[in-house]
């Protein structure tokens, strides 16, 4: 995880780099604004985010039963359930099924939460070689990256990049083709699912009612890497599934419309047991891994329980004024964006992420364009009260007693007129001090040099408003 240092000198280098930006936009202009126009083709009478809202609702305030009747379906079957309270138990779980199978090879389907738990690591540590079969995750893979982007990896590479890397890392001749590119790497990648052992997979949601785990994808790869391999591991966070068929189905579209302005995503596969006896393909074993990892203490806050209603779409990055010009790396944590700025804090740490939530705009265009109307800038606003205050159930110490008093000051004076006006005037008077070579204020002092840092400031108006008013009019406004 980035420090909150790093995270200032990465964002700063990402803000001006303008081909990361252009990159971001295509994600933006595809996705982000589009996404209220793609959910009235769900309902166009009804505000569909809400009905799906009041699914995850739900599902949320009743997932110890919902739970294990979803486990109670897989076992029935067959399968294999194990509930990970931590991400290194989770870990663990996944080494402990790799070692008794002799896995030398791991193919990967997409999974944010095997970032999370840091997976990939721990099986490159057991000495497992460990394949990323998404295209998006292989190329950061071969980069030796994470994702910068919940959905898109690798958003932030050009076609003429990854032509480079493949040159360099599969000895491919060069290409930007992006259809070539992609035989390269289904070449590349095709041997390793013949080959591998075990698959593990990240499921999108569930359903309880029947038990099964689906994962959506559009390059196929989750159909081999989830029935090729003799074994089959489904992570999936505690929160992802769904009541009923039905509920499953209302978040289904939803998911697939934000994430990727698609009606449906090319594949959608539904796993939740081994190979029967009659069917033809298949594991031999299969393994559910739910993990907790912080989220039923989430659960436990009314305040921060609405997060866990987030179906990991990605759509609230598409429109982030934050995100769209740091990028997904300046978060230094595996959910960049609104969301990350949420969820990262609770689990990792509220002073520890401080940076992360403090970042963010509170603009609202997340909560306007959420599947779920997940209302992430009320969360945020609400961290930012536990660094002020301090709240020993969440363990946040009160981060600056300087910073808390400046703004209590500040909103002492914005409540009374006279003390404004006189602040004004005081402004006024010392602007006449500061360099305005254009006409802007180029360098404001002290703590107020972090506004120009980056920028030019306007100055106070000669007259505002309400004295404009009192002089046209005669009175007081
Ligand atoms: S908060 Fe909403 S928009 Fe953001 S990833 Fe979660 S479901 Fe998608």
């Amino acid at each position: 995880m980035n420090s909150p240092e790093d995270y200032r000198s990465s964002a700063g280098k990402a803000a001006a780099d303008t081909r990361l930006h252009s990159a971001l936009a295509k994600m933006r202009d595809k996705v982000g604004r589009n996404a209220l126009n793609l959910y009235t083709q769900v309902d166009a009478q009804a505000d569909p985010r809400l009905k799906a809202k009041d699914v995850r609702r739900k599902v949320v305030n009743n997932l110890d039963v919902v739970l294990t009747s979803l486990a109670a379906k897989i076992t029935g079957r067959g399968g294999h359930v194990h509930f990970a309270p931590t991400d290194l138990d989770a870990v663990e779980y996944c080494l402990g099924v790799a070692r008794r199978h002799g896995v030398r090879r791991v193919v990967k389907g997409k999974s944010m939460l095997s970032e999370e738990i840091g997976l990939n690591a721990a099986f490159e540590a057991a000495g497992i070689e460990t394949v990323e079969t998404d295209l998006g995750e292989y190329i950061v893979q071969l980069k030796g990256e994470t994702p910068s982007h919940i959905i898109a990896p690798a958003i932030h590479y050009s076609r003429e990049q990854v032509g480079e890397l493949f040159a360099e890392k599969l000895g491919e001749p060069y290409t930007s083709d992006p259809p070539t590119l992609t035989a390269m790497a289904r070449k590349a990648l095709r041997e390793k699912m013949l080959t591998a052992e075990m698959g593990v997979s990240g499921g999108n949601t569930a359903c309880a009612e029947t038990g099964h785990v689906t994962i959506v994808s559009n390059e196929g790869n989750i159909r081999m890497s989830s029935t090729m391999p003799r074994v089959h591991v489904v992570l999936l966070g505690i929160e992802k599934v769904a009541a009923t068929l039905e509920d499953h189905d209302v978040l289904l579209r939803m998911l697939t419309r934000a994430a990727a302005g698609q009606k449906i995503s090319t594949y959608v596969s539904y796993v939740g047991g081994p190979r029967l006896e009659d069917e033809p393909d298949g594991p031999e074993e299969f393994h559910l891994v739910l993990v907790d990892n912080g989220r039923t203490r989430i659960l436990g806050d009314p305040d921060f329980r609405e997060v866990l209603h987030c179906i990991r779409c990605g759509c609230c990055l598409n429109v982030c004024p934050v995100y769209l010009k740091i990028g997904g790396h300046s978060y230094g944590t595996p959910y960049c964006g609104p969301i990350g700025a949420v969820f990262t804090p609770l689990t990792r740490g509220v002073n520890e992420c401080h940076h992360l939530c403090q970042g963010e705009t509170l603009c609202g265009a997340c909560k306007q364009v959420c599947p779920v109307d997940n209302d992430l800038p009320r969360m945020l606003s609400l961290l930012r009260a536990k660094l002020a205050d301090g709240d020993p159930r969440w363990n946040v110490r009160p981060q600056s007693r300087g910073t808390k008093a400046a703004f209590a000051a500040w909103a002492w004076i914005m409540s009374r007129r006279p003390a404004l006006d006189l602040l004004l005037r005081l402004g006024r008077a010392v602007q006449r001090l500061l360099p305005k070579p254009s006409g802007w204020i180029r360098r404001l002092p002290g703590p107020l040099s972090g506004w120009t840092r980056g920028r030019d400031f306007p100055p106070l108006a000669k007259e505002s408003f309400t004295e404009r008013w009192a002089r046209t009019r005669g009175r007081k406004a």
